[in-house]
């Protein structure tokens, strides 16, 4: 009998888990792929940097996903809004949330909520032209941007900070962050780690890039490296990484007008500024146990712009348990929340690894789908979920609608950039008519 499965999220974890039931079941599953915006992809079109269209490749992967027998996507459809969880739950035989964490961390710290303090999560999807970021004030008119965590959406949120408008021409940056980032008057950005060089989570590939902008030198105050015999205990991808902070360390100060100043072994303590940020306070820290302790040092970082970098938590659906310390859902080790309801992707592990991490958590996904649905309920799900919505004045988008925006899109793009995006709803229904 037709097994039907909804995956709420079309972003790398929702088609991943798509692709794990449709190696599993062939055409005999139908899989929906519902997402609350009209198109699909997530973090690919919306989080991954506009200047790494390799990564980006990937959603042709996806596509072929899409077109598989028994797939559909089904678009611009909120869980909680236009229908609920456990509406789903009748309708099919599985549901998986494959939401991401879309909310940033609070930094919580004073003067955190000071216009200036935006999370990466923000500013990301205001460069990649997210809908619900279209409209960000960034500002940029201050010197200085203090960019805090140690990972690699931090040396994202720098390197599109510092490379000229040229670098970024050829990306598919929203145009109306280039517009704005001509105008930067950005010339001193912070990257704000609470711990050191060799507990910092930067990968190889980012860190090098750094050494190579236009217009934007890395410095890396030479104390604040360990022993260099201590890179021996590293595992070797993270020694590459050092290597490149090394040598950032041992470079000479060029005239590049840019500075990305590694500030290690600082934690933030408060945004100060006269109704907006001004400046970033931190303390200075030592290691114990691996852990930052704070030394009871202040300085003042200046900067108009504060961008956290410091992690994401999943957002609370209504009638699904949601674990407030963890900031997802509550799992087991394959993925089910209950009989029934599953997660996948960074709602079931939280925000850490690469698009590919994603992977085998669908195929885990799916084997406990197949372990715990013995009796499919044999209705037509699609046919009862549009049903559904339809009654309810909901209207949908679909991959054929999808495809139509995509080559909007791609129609009107910069020359050499690969795309220039709709960002605004309204627009895209518009166009999809
Ligand atoms: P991340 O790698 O987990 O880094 C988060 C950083 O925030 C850490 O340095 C952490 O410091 C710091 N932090 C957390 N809470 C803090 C606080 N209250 N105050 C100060 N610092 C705090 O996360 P991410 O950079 O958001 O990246 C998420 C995932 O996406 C990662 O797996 C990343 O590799 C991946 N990603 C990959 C790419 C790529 O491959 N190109 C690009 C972007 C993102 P501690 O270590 O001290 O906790």
């Amino acid at each position: 009998m037709t097994l039907n499965i909804a995956i709420i999220g079309a972003g790398p974890a929702g088609y991943y888990t798509a692709e794990a039931a449709l190696k599993r079941w062939g055409g005999t599953a139908r899989i929906d792929i519902i997402d609350r915006l009209p198109t699909p992809y997530g973090l690919i079109r919306a989080g991954v940097a506009p200047d790494h269209q390799s990564i980006k490749a990937v959603s042709k992967r996806y596509e072929a996903t899409n077109l598989g027998a028994g797939v559909r996507f089904v678009g611009n459809v909120v869980i909680g809004r236009d229908v609920q969880i456990d509406e789903l739950l009748k309708i099919y035989d599985a549901v998986v949330l494959s939401v991401g964490a879309p909310h940033d961390k609070p930094l919580g710290i004073p003067g955190d909520d000071l216009p200036g303090v935006l999370g990466s999560g923000a500013f990301v999807g205001w460069y990649n032209g997210h809908p619900d970021f279209a409209g960000l004030q960034v500002p940029l008119s201050h010197h200085g941007a203090a960019i805090i965590g140690n990972g690699n959406v931090a040396i994202d949120c720098a390197r599109i900070l510092a490379k000229t408008c040229e670098e970024l021409e050829t990306s598919d940056i929203a145009q109306h962050s280039v517009e704005a980032l001509r105008q930067s008057a950005v010339r001193d950005i912070h990257i704000v780690g609470r711990r050191g060089p060799h507990q910092a989570s930067f990968t190889t590939k980012e860190m090098g890039e750094l050494g190579h902008l236009e217009r934007a030198q890395p410095l890396v105050k030479p104390g604040d490296l360990p022993p260099i015999e201590e890179d021996a205990a590293l595992d070797p991808g993270d020694r590459k990484t050092v290597t490149h902070l090394r040598n950032f360390a041992a470079t000479p100060r060029g005239d590049k007008p840019i500075t990305v100043h590694f500030e290690f072994f600082r934690r933030p303590v408060a945004v100060e500024g006269n109704g907006k940020a001004e400046r970033l306070i931190v303390e200075t820290t030592r290691l114990e146990d691996g852990k930052a302790v704070g030394t009871g040092e202040l300085h003042a970082i200046p900067c108009g712009l504060v961008i956290a970098c410091i992690g994401y938590r999943t957002a609370t659906i209504p009638g699904v348990p949601y674990d407030e310390g963890l900031g997802r859902f509550p799992v087991d080790a394959a993925g089910r929340i209950f009989k029934g309801l599953y997660a996948s992707g960074w709602a079931r592990r939280g925000p850490s690894g690469t698009i590919g991490t994603n992977r085998p958590d669908g195929f885990a996904v799916v084997d406990a789908i197949g372990a715990d649905v013995t009796a499919p309920n044999g209705g037509d799900a699609p046919a009862a979920l549009d049903a559904l919505l339809a009654a309810r004045g909901v209207r949908t988008t679909h991959f054929g609608n999808w495809q139509a925006l995509d080559a909007h899109e791609v129609s009107r793009a910069r020359p050499g950039a690969p795309r220039e995006k709709l960002v605004s709803l309204a627009e895209m229904l518009g166009l999809i008519g």
